[in-house]
C-alpha cells in the first residue's frame, strides 16, 4: 500500500518511521510519502492560509496551493487514490471504515489546519477520486496530522505480514461488534490479585466462553449502543442468558 500526507508540518509525521509502522515500511508492506504543503507556494511568504469569506474567525486553507498540491501528489498512476480529509465535520472514522481502506492501494491524507481547507478542494477532488471526509472523534484538534496517524495506524495494523500474530486482528475489539474482555499475564498473583482461575484451567472451551462473557459484559456497561446493533444471528442462546 502506498501511503501520501500532505501537511504543513511534516515532522509531525514522523511517529511513521517508528514502532510497528516503521516496520511495515522496511519490509516494504507500505511505502510513505510526506509532502510539505508550503512546497506548492509561489509567495515569499509560503502563505497556505486567507481570511474567510463572510467573515469571522480564524483562517481557511487556499485552494490554490492545495489544488496544485493534490493535482501533483494524486498524479494518476497504475492506481486512483483515495482522497481522505480529516474533519471534526466528516462522518466517524471506524474500525469498519479501517478494514475497507486496507483493501486499497492507495491512501493520500490532507491535513488541514486552522478553520479547515476551502471546501471547493475537496469538491474539485471528488470529481477525479473518491473522496473521504472523517472524524476520528466527537472533538477539536488544532490540525489533521495527529488524525492522519490514527487512521493511518487502524489501517497499517491491518495488512498482510504487518501484526506479528494476525489473530491479534481478528481477536480485538470491534472485529465482532464487541469490545474485547480483560486481558492478563504473569505472576499468577500480583499485589493480592490472583489471575482469574478459568484462564489457567486449560480448559478452552470455557476460556472461549469466559472470554466471550467478559466481552457481553463489558460492551453492555460501556458501549450499550454496539451492543444494541449487533445483528440478531450474532448473538448464540448462551450469549442471551448474560
Ligand atoms: N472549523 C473546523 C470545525 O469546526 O469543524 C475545525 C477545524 S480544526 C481547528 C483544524 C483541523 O484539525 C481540521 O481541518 C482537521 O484537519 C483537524 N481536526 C480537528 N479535529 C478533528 C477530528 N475530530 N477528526 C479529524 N480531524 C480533525
Amino acid at each position: 500500500m502506498r501511503i501520501d500526507v500532505i501537511t504543513i508540518f511534516p515532522d509531525y509525521l514522523n511517529p511513521l518511521r517508528e514502532a510497528l509502522l516503521g516496520k511495515a515500511i522496511e519490509r516494504e508492506r507500505i511505502s510513505v510519502g510526506v509532502h510539505d504543503l508550503r512546497d506548492w507556494t509561489h509567495d515569499v511568504h509560503r502563505a497556505v492560509d486567507d481570511s474567510p469569506y463572510g467573515g469571522g474567525p480564524g483562517m481557511v486553507m487556499k485552494p490554490d496551493v492545495w489544488g496544485e498540491a493534490l493535482d501533483e501528489v494524486c498524479a494518476p498512476q497504475e492506481a486512483t487514490p483515495r482522497l481522505v480529509v480529516p474533519t471534526p465535520a466528516g462522518r466517524p472514522f471506524d474500525q469498519k471504515t479501517a478494514v475497507r481502506w486496507s483493501n486499497d492501494p492507495w491512501l493520500v491524507f490532507a491535513c488541514g489546519r486552522y478553520e479547515g481547507i476551502d471546501q471547493r478542494v475537496i469538491d474539485d477532488a471528488a470529481t477525479r477520486m473518491p473522496v473521504e471526509e472523517v472524524s476520528i472523534g466527537d472533538y477539536v484538534l488544532v490540525g489533521g496530522e495527529v488524525a492522519a496517524l490514527t487512521m493511518i495506524e487502524a489501517v497499517v495494523r491491518l495488512l498482510p505480514g504487518v501484526l506479528g500474530n494476525p489473530l491479534s486482528a481478528e481477536q480485538d475489539s470491534f472485529s465482532d461488534g464487541l469490545l474485547e474482555g480483560p486481558c492478563y499475564t504473569r505472576p499468577e498473583v500480583w499485589r493480592d490479585r490472583p489471575v482469574p482461575d478459568v484462564l489457567r484451567s486449560g480448559n478452552h472451551a470455557a476460556i472461549a466462553r469466559w472470554r466471550r462473557d467478559q466481552a457481553l459484559e463489558r460492551t453492555f456497561h460501556r458501549r450499550p449502543e454496539l451492543l444494541a446493533a449487533l445483528p440478531e444471528g450474532d448473538l448464540d442462546k448462551a450469549d442471551r442468558k448474560q
